[in-house]
């Protein structure tokens, strides 16, 4: 698709509609987007409660588009997916968050694990596997400091190869994050299906959105549910999108011990983060 030039583009564009345009239009951009350096990690903080401490970062992508600016994930993430171009792109956020990683650690900063989310089809590889340890071999730094988020929906494939993913993941001292705990169909019985291969739990902001002081919304059950249940099982808990100073107390309250959220930071630019993380602390 690179060889496209400008005028093929434009016979295309005749006989299509709008929308399809767009996608088009996306995806042949999108294709060039790592090789003209559009993309770029931006990193959020994971937080202590109790302390403030920065416990960890979630890196998430983000595309600066000559003409259309920052485009968001959600925007083309499904896109990348459908037509697979997840596979060069997730390879290139595993790489750039390690290589990050390890220069903030070089340059005597908190050592933090940073977590990459992948994919649902990208988790079904083994190739995957293959790939993290040559990344982790080429930038040096230690698998412990590495964690990757997955959804449910990554646990539905074939179960043979998701449990030899999740337990190379397991060996390689890699852990494993449950992303949008609760909104799935299966939450539960994922937790016992692949019980000791999962290691954090994220409570999905929903649920976090609708916490109260009163205590009397389901939210807070639900909530405080989750946190048992992840201590139960040894597990640790994330509470994400926590946005008000009310759901932090709840939270706390709950003994959560890891929170994420715009509360404490947006998800900021690798210098901006590397300031947040000279400090060690959010406020
Ligand atoms: P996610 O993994 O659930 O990431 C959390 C999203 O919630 C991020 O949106 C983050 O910016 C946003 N967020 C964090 N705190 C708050 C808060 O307090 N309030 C609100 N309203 N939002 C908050 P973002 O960065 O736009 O990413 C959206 C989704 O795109 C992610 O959801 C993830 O599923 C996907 N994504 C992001 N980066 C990557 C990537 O490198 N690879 C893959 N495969 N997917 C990615
Ligand atoms: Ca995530
Ligand atoms: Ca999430
Ligand atoms: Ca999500």
């Amino acid at each position: 698709a690179k060889e496209l030039g400008k005028n093929n583009f434009q016979v295309y564009t005749s006989s299509m509609n709008a929308q399809t345009f767009k996608i088009f239009s996306l995806e042949s951009n999108l294709r060039n987007a790592i090789d003209l350096n559009q993309l770029e990690l931006y990193y959020q903080p994971k937080v202590c409660p109790n302390t403030y401490d920065i416990i960890g970062a979630e890196a998430l992508i983000r595309w600066n588009h000559p003409e259309w600016g920052l485009v968001l994930p959600d925007e083309f993430i499904s896109l990348a997916e459908e037509t697979g171009l997840d596979i060069e792109l997730g390879s290139w956020v595993k790489r750039t968050a390690c290589i990050q990683n390890k220069l903030w650690q070089d340059a005597n900063l908190p050592k933090i694990p940073v977590s990459i989310n992948l994919s649902a089809n990208r988790f079904l590889e083994h190739s995957l596997l293959i790939n993290t340890v040559e990344t982790l071999k080429e930038t040096k730094l230690e698998p412990k400091y590495l964690e990757v988020e997955i959804t449910e929906t990554s646990l539905l494939e074939n179960e043979k190869i998701v449990f030899s993913v999740l337990g190379g993941l397991k060996e390689l001292g890699i852990k494993v994050a449950l992303d949008d705990f609760g909104t799935g169909y299966s939450s539960l019985s994922s937790l016992k299906r692949f019980k000791g291969l999962i290691d954090i739990l994220k409570i999905d902001r929903t649920f976090i959105k609708d916490l109260s002081e009163i205590e009397t919304d389901d939210s807070n059950f639900i909530t405080n549910m989750i946190i048992q249940l992840s201590q139960q099982l040894k597990m640790e808990v994330v509470a994400e999108g926590v946005e008000t100073s009310e759901q932090l107390q709840v939270l706390r309250n709950y003994n959560c011990n890891t929170i994420q959220g715009y509360l404490f930071s947006k998800p900021v630019s690798t210098a901006d983060f590397e300031k947040l993380l000279r400090k060690g602390k959010i406020m």
